[in-house]
């Protein structure tokens, strides 16, 4: 099956969590699927239900967890290339079908890598591989590369009335 690029972005809710139902319906065919979750560290529901599926999923997190403001540290930088490498043998391996990169986009924007970087490994993707690019702020480059690029509109979201992130239905 010949795979494709996709990308989430935008400003509405819904990235993440479509990126985790494309990785159980994938799952329920019999594919494999990679996630690297940049930025992010912690214990989110979504790792807890995919661990289930541990025989089709693996998701593994590049992120210090902290809220970069401002230039990224190089610790920051170091845990974003260690994810990047992490993406780069998924793909390369065969041992994956979907290879989702978590809050790419974002990684991108705050420069813990480039959209080149991405660009580069995308080059070298094999025909039949998927691959998913979540996040706010998509880089032109890398909707000018993608496939498919879905924006989620925000049209209202609870959290502007301070509805802060729940477990379960946020995180
Ligand atoms: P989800 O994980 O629910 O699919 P998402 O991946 O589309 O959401 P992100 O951009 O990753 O959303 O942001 C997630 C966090 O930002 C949430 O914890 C949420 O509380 C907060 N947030 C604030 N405003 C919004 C908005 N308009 N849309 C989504 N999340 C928002
Ligand atoms: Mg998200």
């Amino acid at each position: 099956m010949k795979g494709y690029i996709q990308v989430y972005t935008g400003n509405g809710k819904g990235k993440t969590t479509a990126a985790i139902g494309l990785s159980v319906r994938a799952a329920g065919a019999g594919l494999n699927v990679f996630i690297a979750q940049f930025i992010k560290m912690g214990d989110y529901s979504e790792i807890k239900s995919l661990k289930k599926l541990s025989d089709r999923i693996t998701i593994k997190q590049f992120g210090l967890g902290r809220f970069i403001k401002g230039k990224p540290s190089e610790d920051d930088i170091e845990a974003a290339q260690k994810g990047l490498h992490a993406v780069k043998s998924a793909i390369l391996s065969r041992d994956y079908d979907v290879v989702i990169l978590e809050e790419g986009n974002v990684a991108i924007a705050i420069g813990l890598f480039s959209a080149n970087d991405i660009i580069k490994i995308l080059n070298l993707k094999p025909e039949n591989v998927e691959v998913v690019i979540t996040g706010r702020n998509a880089a032109p480059e890398i909707m000018d590369k993608a496939d498919l690029v879905t924006e989620m509109k925000d049209i209202k979201h609870y959290f502007n009335k301070g509805v802060a992130a729940r477990t379960g239905i946020e995180k």
